[in-house]
């Protein structure tokens, strides 16, 4: 049994932040789903011929003056949110058209890091923030494009060979759901809010599935949260056990109020293998 003491408090005003977000994506997804309509493709085709996540391999189309529009209004709520980074924003704005986003969107699609570097150091803006705003601007279109793949994804037999990572978006996922009614295990993804089936015993990072290894790990006075821990490869993932409450979450909220269980985690000696 884990204590539940956050070792270290959440800074003030930081989970209020990440639910304005996404409110503001959730907005922004409804705005956009008669704007972008994307090609719904043959997905466990695709991801079990090629190995690689649908997004990277069918590479969509996205329009650069939608993505401009979308980053400019992520500027401004950013703006009103965390007015302490004012000059920052003020920085990028003031260089949005000079901005490529038909460049922007492709080296997002193809996880291109270096574009994005040698774009901070251009702009004057830290890597940091620059991607996180780029990637929060894309995130309703890439929503939208994961939608058509729920009900393929959710399927009990449905596989895929990096359970750990989005077989939609390529993103890392860090948090998994147990089903409120039958306890069947989904993996979430936050940036684009993909889930997908993964077996219950079974690690999502070596494969292991021998119980003897498997732990979940309660924490004290939270019957909502576990984690899911392998002896095998010592990884950890966050569990959020709907069967408790008897009802599901906010998963992306969930993610980030649970930072303490990532702590909690990583001082038992586990990783969740970010930095392999
Ligand atoms: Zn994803
Ligand atoms: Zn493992």
């Amino acid at each position: 049994m884990l204590k539940h003491e956050p070792p270290v408090e959440l800074p003030e005003g930081y989970v209020d932040f990440f639910k304005a977000l996404e409110s503001w994506q959730n907005e922004e997804v409804i705005k956009h789903r008669k704007l972008y309509t994307p090609a719904k493709h043959d997905l466990k085709q695709i991801i079990t011929s090629q190995k690689n996540p649908l997004l990277t391999q069918v590479k969509p189309q996205i329009d650069a003056d939608m993505l401009k529009d979308l980053y400019t209004r992520l500027l401004d709520f950013l703006l009103e949110q965390r007015p302490e980074i004012q000059e920052v924003i003020k920085n990028i704005s003031s260089q949005i058209d000079q901005m490529d986003f038909d460049k922007i969107s492709a080296s997002f699609i193809q996880s291109d890091m270096e574009y994005f570097e040698n774009l901070a150091v251009q702009m004057n803006v830290s890597y940091d923030l620059l991607f996180f705003s780029i990637d929060h601007a894309i995130r309703p279109l890439l929503r939208i494009f994961a939608e058509p793949y729920s009900q393929d994804l959710s399927d009990d037999l449905f596989y895929w060979e990096f359970p750990a990572i989005c077989p939609v978006c390529g993103s890392k996922s860090h948090i998994c759901r147990l089903n409120a009614g039958d306890g069947q295990r989904f993996m979430f993804c936050d940036r684009c809010f993909t889930e997908w089936h993964v077996r219950y015993l079974y690690c999502v990072y070596c494969g292991n599935d021998q119980a003897k290894d498997i732990y979940y790990l309660n924490v004290e006075n939270d019957d909502a949260y576990k984690l899911f821990l392998c002896n095998k490869c010592k990884g950890y993932l966050k569990t959020y056990d709907g069967r408790s409450l008897g009802k599901s979450t906010d998963l992306f909220i969930a993610n980030i109020e649970s930072v303490y269980l990532d702590m909690l985690a990583q001082e038992k000696g586990y990783t969740n293998h970010d930095n392999d």
